[in-house]
């Protein structure tokens, strides 16, 4: 049975005899799917039809020709994986509020599941369907191990501030998985899905290239997870900070697409054999730094401006805000890696043709956003704007949480007070200079795109 504190209703309108459809959002697999058997059990309970429709928006922020492949490829094993279980998949196109609600209306649907994402304009669209169709909606958390409302009832002040609640919740929901199996009452399978014509028909930004050093989908996620426990984890302690090796998990991707359940990574990495420092730190990067991300975009309105920050940090961001900027960039000079500083430049690159920026120098790229760019607002927007439109795990209260962790000390402390940063944790080159071999890292993100070996 699923935990019943995962559910939260959405319009408090009644279930109604009929199929009961799970509307796929943010968790895009079949399996260890808490959303998906949620919808299981009610179709079971009122011995209907399950069903699980995916709506293709309009436009969804800065999402390009990458993002769509990465997504578009997962759905096409989702939507085969659903068909072995005897349960239709629908791809519907257009607003959700007008999609959905002319769906439920079509297939007389008695009620409808969907999972949670806490950024704005997604909660908006179940908000708008809420209020447009005549039978229940509720939504599942089936992205955090621990439902992000009973997590903490409030926005959080930091991770040590989280962890102690998620560490004494976690022996409650950190929970084994029930298959999700073939469907008894029986339902019209619907028809196949020509993947390879939307990606060619999607409209979206084209320039940003398709990356083919990840595989998308949920197959490859749980071997990537593998071979990580096998071949990475142990050392993950020590050498995850060096972003010339090759120590990270590379699953922010699969887990932002919802192709891999952090859940399924959790009860994986806490049985891998592997030294317990590597295992407890990738723990904390996953669940407590993870939850505590969406902690702050769904208790926090104002996530991704400078009102959104600590008081502290506002008011230091304000004191500094005249200070002379010694260099100020473009977004567009950001974007084609042309400051003076090759190290940020190799970032940049990175970025830019894996689609992925190790997670040490992320920190470095968006606080030299901070400091080459007239203010604060600014350095957010640009920030966005880039780690979206090029990052496989961009547009995620990950990326929110981490811009704003860089340009505006959420979840940090004040440091020593310096020009334009104020209070905000400073970094620097040389301080990348004592860390890690620069000069290899450098080379490795030159010109030419050099994917991972
Ligand atoms: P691993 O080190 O293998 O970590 C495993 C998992 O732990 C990650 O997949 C992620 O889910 C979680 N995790 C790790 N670090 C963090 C963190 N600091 N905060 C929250 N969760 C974390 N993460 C994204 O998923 N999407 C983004 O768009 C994104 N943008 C970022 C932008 C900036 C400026 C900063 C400072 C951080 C950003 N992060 C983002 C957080 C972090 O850098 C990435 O999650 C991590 O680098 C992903 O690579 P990995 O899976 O190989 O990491």
């Amino acid at each position: 049975m699923v935990d019943s504190r995962r559910v939260r209703e959405k319009n408090n309108k009644p279930a109604l005899p009929g199929p009961v459809v799970y509307w796929m959002q943010r968790d895009q697999r079949v399996q260890d799917n808490w959303a998906l058997l949620y919808a299981a059990e009610e179709a079971r309970k009122y011995q209907v039809p399950l069903l699980v429709v995916f709506n293709l928006v309009p436009r969804f922020g800065d999402t390009t020709l990458r993002h769509y492949d990465f997504m578009f490829r997962g759905l096409s094993e989702v939507e085969d994986e659903l068909r072995a279980l005897d349960i239709p998949f629908y791809l519907l196109q257009g607003k959700p509020e007008v999609t959905l609600s002319d769906f439920v209306a079509k297939h007389q649907v008695g009620q409808v599941v969907c999972d949670f994402n806490p950024l704005r304009f997604t909660d908006d669209w179940r908000v708008r369907v809420g209020a447009t169709i005549t039978v229940r909606l509720c939504e599942v958390d089936a992205h955090n191990i621990i439902p992000a409302w009973i997590a903490s009832p409030k926005l959080e002040f930091a991770a040590y501030t989280l962890r102690p609640k998620i560490h004494r919740l976690l022996p409650e929901f950190l929970t084994k998985f029930g298959m999700l199996e073939k469907q008894t009452v029986p339902a019209t399978l619907s028809s196949q899905i020509d993947w390879e014509g939307l990606i060619n028909e999607v409209v979206t930004d084209r320039t940003v290239a398709i990356v083919d050093w990840l595989v998308p989908g949920s197959i490859a996620a749980k071997k990537n997870l593998g071979i990580f426990c096998a071949e990475r984890l142990d050392a993950y302690a020590e050498k995850r900070n060096d972003p010339t090796l090759n120590f990270l998990s590379h699953l922010s991707p699969y887990l932002h697409f919802g192709q891999l359940s952090a859940q399924r990574v959790a009860l994986t990495v806490s049985g891998a054999v592997a030294s317990k420092p590597s295992r407890d730190a990738y723990l904390e990067e996953l669940i407590v730094r993870r939850e505590l991300a969406d902690n702050f975009c769904f208790y926090n309105s104002d996530y991704d401006t400078v009102p959104g920050a600590h008081a502290w940090a506002q008011k230091t961001i304000s004191e500094h805000a005249d200070d002379k900027r010694e260099y100020v960039y473009t977004a567009l000079e950001f974007e084609q890696a042309q400051t003076h500083d090759e190290l940020w430049n190799a970032a940049q690159r990175e970025m830019v043709t894996t689609g992925k920026m190790h997670g040490f120098m992320r920190m470095y790229w968006a606080k030299k956003i901070l400091e080459w760019t007239p203010d604060a607002q600014t350095a957010i927007t640009s920030a966005l704007y880039l780690n979206d439109k090029y990052s496989l795990d961009g547009s995620d209260p990950n990326g929110v949480t981490g811009v704003m962790w860089s340009i505006c000390g959420v979840h940090d402390r004040a440091w020593n007070e310096r020009p334009v940063f104020g209070k905000i944790r400073y970094m620097n080159y040389n301080g990348c200079k004592r860390k890690f071999d620069i000069a290899a890292y450098m080379e490795k993100f030159s010109e030419e795109p050099n994917l991972f070996v």
